[in-house]
């Protein structure tokens, strides 16, 4: 038992160590020596989380919605959750805009864009992303691991099979036990995580050198102070007050999901760690395999607080007043940008053409921004992940559910 407990402590404080010797190793060595000997170790830890994601989200799902004998119950789950990310997603958005707004990270900022280039990202329809969600084949799912598709599926599955009475027994089992065991291997995948977060921080930092920071500087101070300030103004009263989890133990249960996304960069790498946070914080099985995955590919409130500020940022470049039609536009093309942004990283820069296209910006300065997008990408990918299970476990709370379902899982 004791030596339970001193794993549970001790795996946040590795990465932590991995991270800083990470930044630290980064400095001094070459970017070619980084990109050869470290950023494999980042990539195996990559594919090894990103391997336990499709079976995690397929067997939750399945036992989840099988699980649900009340149809309606998973139609207000399901309400409650999509209003919950698209308010906090429109905060995020203000956020971004007031927080630019006072700081102004593109005054002053003389970057030359000659001679750069950046497509256009069109939206794809809206009907066309409705349709998407159904998948033609579940196999062509799974193989491309298409999460909206593969919720779709699951929760279908889940009902029918709820539907089969007794005869059903032995299939619910079956998913059920697949769920355990793929958290099992989430925890075991997640002991590597010292080794890989100091591969990537190692490959990132020699790549990129702090010099980089210098000039944009006030873009990366403005995306942090606003998404700072996105977690205590919103997250913080939400989980103490309304959730009523201490502080602590969300604090210590998102560290992991947290530096995942923080290193990688990618919050459908976060994802299986995230699912299991939510559990272990609470939140009820049919629940966080509903909100999780799903707020993995459309919940997105750091890169949406990302779009208000690079916004702002790139009107001043530009010299263009942003009027307050202008930021309006922002706040609704913020978010459907952030919806439609994949978990992977740099998927937020390319997706903010759609708002730049909207307010008559120069797509050019997506140019300026890659310079530092990594970093940016770091803190909003952060909060991107923490969203989701904070929200699996704000609609828990809202359904009576938390803490019902004790996390019987004791590897971690
Ligand atoms: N990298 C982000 C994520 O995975 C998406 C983005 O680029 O904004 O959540």
């Amino acid at each position: 038992m004791a030596e339970k407990k001193s794993s549970v402590w001790g795996l946040p404080m590795q990465i932590l160590a991995g991270l800083i010797l990470g930044i630290v190793v980064g400095m001094f060595v070459s970017a070619d020596i980084a990109q050869t000997w470290f950023r494999p170790l980042g990539d195996l830890f990559i594919r090894l989380i990103r391997m336990v994601v499709v079976p995690l989200v397929f067997a939750t799902l399945v036992a989840g919605a099988a699980g649900i004998s009340d149809v309606s119950k998973l139609g207000r789950v399901a309400v409650k959750t999509l209003l919950l990310f698209m308010v906090t997603s429109a905060i995020s958005v203000i956020f971004g805009l007031v927080i630019a707004n006072m700081i102004d990270p593109g005054v002053g900022v003389t970057l030359s864009t000659e001679g750069l280039k950046a497509a256009q990202v069109n939206a794809p329809s809206f009907v066309k992303t409705l349709l998407d969600i159904v998948p033609i084949n579940p196999m062509e799912a799974f193989a491309k691991g298409s999460i909206l598709q593969i919720i779709f599926f699951a929760i279908m599955f889940g009902f029918c099979l709820n539907m089969m009475g007794e005869k059903g027994k032995y299939i619910y089992e079956f998913f059920d036990v697949t769920g355990q065991i793929m958290i099992r291997m989430t925890g075991i995948v997640m002991r590597y995580a010292p080794i890989g977060v100091f591969g990537l921080m190692a490959a990132v930092v020699s790549q990129h050198g702090l010099a980089v920071l210098l000039p944009l500087g006030k873009l990366i101070l403005s995306s942090f102070i606003a998404t700072s300030l996105l977690i205590i103004i919103i997250y913080i009263p939400w989980v103490k007050f309304w959730i009523r989890i201490p502080l602590g133990t969300y604090f210590k249960n998102i560290f992991e999901p947290w530096v995942i996304a923080f290193t990688t960069c990618s919050s459908a790498a976060a994802m299986a760690a995230n699912l299991v946070a939510a559990r272990k914080l609470g939140a009820s099985n049919a629940i966080a395999s509903f909100a999780v995955p799903l707020g993995n590919t459309i919940n997105m409130n750091g890169t949406a607080v990302y779009m208000g500020v690079c916004a702002v940022f790139a009107a001043q470049i530009y010299g263009i007043d942003l009027t307050m039609t202008d930021q309006i536009i922002v706040v609704v093309t913020g978010v459907l940008a952030a919806v439609g942004t994949a978990g992977v990283p740099g998927a937020g820069l390319i997706m903010s053409t759609l708002v730049f296209t909207q307010i008559g910006i120069p797509l050019e300065v997506i140019a300026l921004i890659a310079g530092v997008d990594r970093i940016l990408d770091m803190i909003r990918t952060s909060i991107n992940v923490v969203g989701d299970s904070t929200t699996a476990l704000a609609v828990s709370r809202m359904e009576g559910e938390l803490g019902t379902e004790p996390f019987n899982e004791e590897e971690a």
